[in-house]
Parts: structure tokens; C-alpha cells; sequence
């Protein structure tokens, strides 16, 4: 159970008062009640192991023989990243947002075109509402898949489980009225999980999650030291243009780099899953990719992935789907 930190504060310490014993730390992954040095070599392990990594599902080969799998997320979050999780409000914040409908997601759409890539866009429900039309242009391609990314891109770190389990319904009602199917692919708006994330993302009968960071290949879903039966396709703030590109300045994100130290990260990130004959996902945002210069880069590392043999261009879906019949699941 999530309680509410002050709420949880104000009943430790009436327990503290009245019974003068010390609690037991409920290992919900809130704010730590006591500090770390005080817990018990137990209690630590137990809270490490509310998320793991469990076995490399890395399988033997790739289809056709290919070498490594390469998979691009395009993260269409438009103007709800911004009111729904950076928090800013104002008509300059939310353009920004629009510019990824607008100018971004046609670029996207030509670079996937012309280089004949499938790809996984993540959506908020209410990125659906607002772009009706591009949710029309993707759902209907085979080759492209549509994942599961919150209601209005909020911090669900902020929600409690029951609001947390309302509004990923609410958020599904939209994305099977908008796409016509239920979504495989679940991806936390905040890449990170609250202690009831998982247990909702298991109802909801999604096949992989993809927010984790504890390897570079793709991993069994372990929660409280059990197997859920998902498919973890981590993904790496290097691996991602936001924190690469993207300028924010109430949190004094800045970085407007040049596209070749870009290049550089991700080509040879791409070179080490390529000899590991692993999994190279990448994590993008149409308005934040979608800028002339960086979609000219983004062309330049696809033509030199292609240049390379055995390189089989997939979906996440398909990726966990070939991970886990590989595995014998
Ligand atoms: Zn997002």
C-alpha cells in the first residue's frame, strides 16, 4: 500500500508516541521514515529487491540470423509532457509540445518511410486527444506499434494505487478508442515505478515494460523476488535525445549539442550491442529529435547501421515477443 508521506509521517509518530516502539518499514519504496543506516541488512535486501533484474533473456540468435536487434521508440508526449510533468503551463512550454505534432512527427514519419523501419510510439491518452490525426497515420501501418504511456504524462511517483489504477484506466479507455486495440508495451511516464505500478501493469495484461535501467539487454521482470512474466526492454538516459538535446530552463536542464557528439554516443553504443548480439533501443521524442539538424543525424546512423550485415529492425513488441518464444515462454 502507498500511503501519503505526510499522512504516513503523522501515523509514525502517533505509533512512535503511543507504543514507544519502533516500526517496521513497509518497503513501498516512499520516502525512507528512517535513514538508510538505521535499517537492517534484511530490510535493505528486501528493498532492493522490490524491482530486479532476473535472468538475460538475450536469445540465442536474432530472426534470420541477424546480429544484433535495433529498435526506435518515438515518445509522441506533445503538450502533456510539459503540463503534465514538467509542470509548465504557459503557451511557450506547451508550442514546444505542438512542435512535435507539427513539424517533428512528419519528419519522423518520412525518415521511418524512407529508410522502410517499423517503430513503437509511446502516447499519452491525452496526446491522442489532441492529435487525432497522427494517431490516424500510425495505427493502421503494420509495422507500427502503439505503447501504453499515461493519462497526461503525470508523475504517477506522485499518485497513491487507487489514483494510479483509475487513471491507467481511464488512460486505456482513450488509447482502445483512439487505436482500436489494447496496447503490449508499457512504459512509465516518470521511467520509474511505484510500489503498485507493476501489479497493475500484470491486471492489465500488458507483455513487457520498458522505464528499467539494469542492463543493456533485454531481462526477466523480477518483483519481491518473483518472475512477473514481463519482459524488461531497458532503456539508458544515454540512449535517450531528451537529456541529450532537450533545454528546460526552470530545471536548468540546458544542453543544445552538437548532433555528431550524438552521433558519436550512439553509434558506438549501437558498435557494443552489435558485438554483444544484444538489443540497441533508442528513445526519442518527436519534438525533440524532429529539429532539421538532429533527423539529418538520425539519417547518417541509420545508413551506417545498414551498412553493417545481420542488423534486424524491429518493434518492441516484436523483440519481446521473439525474447520470450526464445526462452521457451
Ligand atoms: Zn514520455
Amino acid at each position: 500500500m502507498r500511503r501519503h508521506p505526510r499522512m504516513f509521517s503523522l501515523l509514525v509518530l502517533l505509533s512512535i508516541t503511543l507504543s514507544g516502539i519502533a516500526f517496521a518499514h513497509d518497503h513501498s519504496g516512499t520516502p525512507h521514515d528512517r535513514p538508510i543506516w538505521q535499517w537492517t541488512p534484511e530490510e535493505i535486501v528486501s528493498h532492493v529487491n522490490t524491482v530486479r533484474a532476473g535472468r538475460d533473456l538475450t536469445p540465442p540468435s536474432w530472426p534470420d540470423g541477424a546480429r544484433v536487434a535495433v529498435s526506435f521508440s518515438f515518445d509522441f508526449d506533445t503538450e502533456p509532457v510539459w503540463i503534465g510533468f514538467q509542470e509548465q503551463s504557459s503557451p511557450s512550454y506547451m508550442s514546444r509540445g505542438e512542435y512535435g505534432a507539427r513539424a517533428g512527427m512528419p519528419r519522423v514519419l518520412n525518415f521511418l518511410r524512407k529508410h522502410e523501419l517499423p517503430a513503437t510510439f509511446f502516447i499519452p491518452a491525452m496526446s491522442m486527444e489532441l492529435h487525432p490525426e497522427v494517431i490516424k497515420q500510425l495505427r493502421d501501418q503494420p509495422r507500427y506499434e502503439i505503447g501504453f504511456h499515461s493519462y497526461v504524462h503525470e508523475n504517477q511517483m506522485r499518485l497513491s494505487a487507487a489514483e494510479e489504477r483509475n487513471i491507467y484506466a481511464q488512460a486505456l479507455a482513450i488509447f482502445e478508442r483512439h487505436v482500436g486495440r489494447k496496447p503490449v508495451g508499457f512504459r512509465s511516464a516518470a521511467w520509474d515505478l511505484t510500489a503498485s505500478t507493476i501489479s497493475i501493469v500484470k491486471e492489465m495484461g500488458f507483455l513487457y515494460e520498458s522505464s528499467m535501467m539494469a542492463d543493456d539487454r533485454p531481462y526477466a521482470f523480477m518483483a519481491s523476488g518473483q518472475d512477473t512474466g514481463l519482459v524488461e526492454l531497458p532503456v539508458e538516459w544515454i540512449l535517450d535525445d531528451w537529456p541529450l538535446f532537450q533545454i528546460n530552463w526552470p530545471s536548468k536542464h540546458v544542453s543544445i549539442r552538437n548532433a555528431e557528439d550524438v552521433y558519436s554516443i550512439w553509434k558506438e553504443e549501437f558498435d557494443g550491442a552489435y558485438e554483444e548480439g544484444t538489443t540497441f533501443i533508442l528513445t526519442l521524442h518527436p519534438q525533440v529529435i524532429g529539429h532539421r539538424y538532429r533527423m539529418q543525424m538520425m539519417d547518417r546512423l541509420v545508413t551506417y547501421m545498414k551498412s553493417r550485415p545481420g542488423v534486424w529492425f524491429a518493434t518492441h513488441e516484436e523483440i519481446a515477443r521473439h525474447v520470450k518464444a526464445a526462452a521457451g515462454e
